[in-house]
């Protein structure tokens, strides 16, 4: 844009001056009345007034709101020159090292890093600002506190400062939020203004004579939603406490959110934790690659590098013991497309972080063994024990875990959800989580739920010599990871709708052969097992038509099909009327065998929408996530 990042004679105090000064902080964060402190910035560039901010958060003295800085950036530098970058700053390096351990440098959309435990949350959108702002806008939720509009000069860069994003800027905005900015350049103010803000220039830094400051007078204009039944006709206020039904991965990242936010959970557990799909020894913290696009890809890919990020997190502070509840020492998946291999090689340029690949011969000495495929390499992945990442996750004051319950029901009954079993009540509170697998259509209010279960059989491999060489988790059609306590889970078959919860002996020998075909020196010491005698454990995935789980709040299923009807009849009728949801109830469940890709990420959605809070992900993402999308697609196919 020939303009610069930032002064390069003293950048620190340019962006103390203009941008919090500009925002009256960190002086407003000590009379603030929410739970968190929302400031948005329009170019994240490279990070330093989001350091910054991070200086002054951690300086001031506990009670403090929560940060949760929301970034745009359009451009956003690789990790290896955001590393250069932050060189410049020795002051700033111990603040930026957990920033540079979860930057996602090019990965294309949304994602959150979670710092100061997850007291400070930033996310990192990875668009275009006139893209990016009306997408949040739409929702039709203001959210942010303070602006730090950081776009390049206008004459620079017409497009950061052009009327559609600066309304989008005000309807975004709650009352009285404010906005700080470097330039006072008269159509920048005549567009703020036109948007809703009073401006006041003040003494700029350095070699600028002046900057801008601002504050919105009224309400931002709402801009009109396209289609909006993913949106809630009500809103509720952040809830003091939430109850979650179900211990597996799904219900224990969403308890672990929710506690992080002060929130005050009880965790009701029909049998024991993790005790369903979430009950093997070992999983793969797996995603896939595509060239292309779409919902699925998208998710997959986000989800995993947030989730990656979460558990070095939990195995760097201990809540998880590297070797024996996981290790992230980097997944190879095999593949015989080599066409798209090629393609994705220079797809992955400055995407190292995330994967590269690799030939057969350094996939080898990657995984400490011989076998003959070339595939991608995922560094940041490996294997974890779902069961110790639940009850790692469940280790919080604000968490009262409840096993044993049996069947739990949920009734709604004066504003609250009461969790009764045939014994009586256990349990209620404003809001409530439904992350019960395939159980989740058992409920009344989600019987209509297209949920699948699929029956997946893992086999224990004991540790031989021949085996003990693999140093990472292989993904061929099955998986495999090095061995936990001298035991290698391996697996997994995937038979729709069969029910039978032993394990079959046929299905250890598919297991089996499903490995020698994909590692064929091992063919002889995997001949050898006996398939009638090895351990196998049974779990039952549940997964949607779609592929994609089901997050969000729960739609009143009879208004829907009132509200939307004539999309039956007229698939492109606009939609005016936001979606009846059924207050405070919430679903985390469809995660198929991903629920360590895919819960984590999962679980800040749902704590996002439970605490008012911007999302983690694009709109269209959260809609392809929402439950009630089923209703809108049938409606849509004239099947209701
Ligand atoms: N705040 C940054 C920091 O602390 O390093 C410096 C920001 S720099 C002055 C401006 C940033 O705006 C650049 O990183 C640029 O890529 C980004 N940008 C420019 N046009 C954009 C657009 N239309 N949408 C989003 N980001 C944009």
């Amino acid at each position: 844009f020939g303009d610069v990042y930032y002064s390069s004679d003293n950048g620190l105090a340019e962006s103390q001056h203009v941008f919090l000064q500009g925002n009256d902080l960190p002086r407003r964060w000590l009379s603030h009345t929410r739970a968190h402190f929302c400031i948005g910035e329009l170019g994240f560039g490279t990070g330093l007034n989001f350091l910054m901010t991070l200086k002054a958060w951690r300086e001031l003295p506990a009670p403090r709101p929560d940060l949760h800085y929301l970034a745009i950036e359009k451009h956003p530098l690789t990790h290896a020159d955001l590393t250069r970058a932050l060189q410049a700053w020795p002051s700033l390096a111990r603040l930026a090292e957990p920033l540079l351990a979860s930057y996602p440098g090019l990965l294309a959309g949304q994602h959150r890093v979670l710092l100061e435990q997850g007291r400070v949350r930033l996310d990192l959108w990875w668009e275009d600002a006139s893209d990016a702002l009306p997408d949040l806008a739409g929702r039709g939720s203001p959210c942010v506190d303070a602006w730090y509009l950081d776009g390049f000069a206008p004459s620079c860069n017409a497009g950061m400062w052009n009327d559609p994003v600066l309304a989008a800027v005000a309807a975004l905005s709650m009352p009285q939020a404010t906005l700080a900015t470097f330039t006072v350049a008269g159509q920048v103010r005549r567009g703020l203004a036109a948007a809703g803000f009073e401006l006041t220039k003040v003494p700029g830094y350095g070699l600028k004579r002046e900057c801008l400051r601002g504050v919105l007078m009224g309400t931002g204009a709402n801009r009109a939603q396209h289609s909006p039944w993913d949106i809630p006709a009500t809103t509720a206020a952040r809830p003091e406490s939430v109850l979650i039904v179900g211990a597996g991965l799904a219900g224990c990242t969403a308890a672990a959110a929710l506690a992080r936010r002060g929130v005050a959970v009880t965790v009701l557990e029909q049998g024991s934790v993790a005790n369903a799909g979430s009950g093997n020894d070992q999983g793969i913290l797996y995603t896939r690659l595509s060239r292309k696009h779409s919902s699925l890809v998208d998710f997959a890919l986000q989800g995993f590098w947030f989730a990656a990020s979460f558990y070095r997190q939990l195995l760097d502070t201990g809540a998880l013991t590297a070797g024996l509840d996981g290790d992230l020492c980097g997944n190879f998946q095999q593949t015989d497309k080599s066409d798209e291999m090629a393609l994705l090689a220079s797809g992955l340029s400055g995407l190292e972080q995330l994967a590269r690949v690799v030939s057969a011969n350094e996939a080898n000495t990657l995984l400490g063994i011989e076998q003959h495929s070339a595939g991608y390499w995922f560094p940041r992945s490996g294997w974890l024990r779902p069961s110790a990442v639940c009850r790692a996750l469940l280790r919080s004051d604000n968490i009262q875990l409840i096993e044993n319950c049996g069947n739990v029901g949920l009734q709604a009954a004066d504003g609250q959800w009461h969790a009764r079993t045939h014994t009586g009540s256990l349990a209620r509170a404003q809001c409530a989580i439904l992350a019960t697998g395939t159980d989740t259509a058992a409920m009344p209010m989600c019987d209509w739920l297209p949920l699948q279960r699929i029956r997946g059989q893992v086999t224990q491999l004991p540790n031989q010599r021949a085996f003990a060489g693999l140093r990472a988790a292989l993904c061929h059609e099955g998986y495999i990871a090095p061995a936990r306590s001298g035991v290698h889970t391996i697996g997994a078959t995937f038979d729709l709708n069969v029910n039978e919860a032993a394990p079959r002996a046929d299905d250890n020998r598919a297991n089996l052969h499903a490995l020698a075909a994909a590692i064929p020196s091992w063919g002889t010491a995997l001949n050898s097992l006996n398939p009638e005698t090895l351990q196998a454990r049974v779990a039952f995935r549940c997964a949607s038509p779609d592929y994609l789980p089901l997050v969000g709040p729960v739609p009143d299923r009879s208004a829907f099909i009132e509200d939307f009807g004539v999309l039956r009849t007229n698939a492109k009728h606009s939609l005016t009327q936001c979606g009846r949801y059924l207050p405070g109830l919430y679903i985390s469940t469809g995660h198929g065998s991903r629920g360590l890709t895919s819960t984590p990420i999962a679980a800040e959605l749902l704590a996002s929408m439970i605490c008012g809070e911007p999302p983690p992900l694009s709109r269209s993402l959260c809609r392809a996530l929402s439950p009630a999308r089923f209703i809108v697609r049938d409606l849509l196919r004239n099947r209701l």
